[in-house]
């Protein structure tokens, strides 16, 4: 049971995990400078893999392939080879069809629009709304296992496999998202789930947030006794 704290207060939610978003989040090259064209590969190569397997292989690609265009007319033999640390074959024909469609259909751009993004080969409902969110600034609501679970927590809601697709947790994740600075705080999201809220024993004594957080308010005197 809550016996105090600021719950539902998502302002101060939000400010405070921006806060510690400023001063605690990661640094990645995806991050500092974001066009449509490096989200795009980006989510597509951190799609089911980690972060730091991920850097190197974003560099160089960004490095060897700077445009859809470019990625248009590569030669499948390298752009294989040079993904194949990540595994995930499929991956890289998946590139070279999504940028041929956006030459094609779009001039080399990608669409803003969620039902275009969701046409294009490896675009499903995460990647729309991550290039929706890091690259035309809409405050788009990210749903995968990591801040769903964040989200479960906060607000006390059973998590199911069908969550990461639910109407009740986007508009859970809708109710905190900063509109003002959407990527930061989709960013935030993301890197508390990775180092603080994590699957087993999430670090509430540590958490920006645990003043906020159903879960964290209703562990409190467990976590002071510990
Ligand atoms: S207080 Fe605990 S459960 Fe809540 S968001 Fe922070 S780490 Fe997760």
């Amino acid at each position: 049971m809550i016996q105090s704290g600021s719950w539902l207060d998502t302002d101060g939610l939000s400010r405070a995990l921006l806060g510690w978003w400023k001063v605690s989040g990661r640094n990645y090259p995806w991050r500092a400078r974001r066009t449509p064209y490096r989200v795009f590969i980006s989510e597509a190569l951190l799609h089911r893999t980690r972060a730091a397997q991920v850097q190197p292989v974003y560099e160089k690609f960004i490095t060897q392939y700077p445009s859809f265009r470019i990625l248009a007319d590569s030669d499948q033999e390298e752009l294989v080879s040079m993904l194949r640390p990540l595994g995930l074959f499929w991956r890289s024909r998946m590139l070279v069809n999504a940028a041929r469609q956006i030459v094609d259909q779009y001039d080399g751009q990608l669409p803003e629009e969620k039902n275009e993004l969701q046409l294009l080969p490896g675009i499903g409902s995460y990647i729309s709304s991550a290039i929706r969110c890091f690259a035309f600034g809409f405050p788009e609501v990210l749903l995968d296992t990591n801040t769903v679970r964040v989200l479960g927590r906060i607000f006390s809601e059973k998590i199911t496999d069908s969550s990461r697709r639910s109407h009740r947790f986007r508009s859970l994740g809708a109710r905190l998202m900063d509109r003002e600075q959407p990527a930061n705080f989709g960013y935030a999201m993301i890197d508390l789930a990775a180092l603080v809220c994590v699957p087993r024993n999430p670090k509430c004594q540590v958490c920006p947030i645990a003043n906020y957080c159903r879960y964290g308010l209703s562990h409190r005197s467990e976590l002071r006794r510990r």
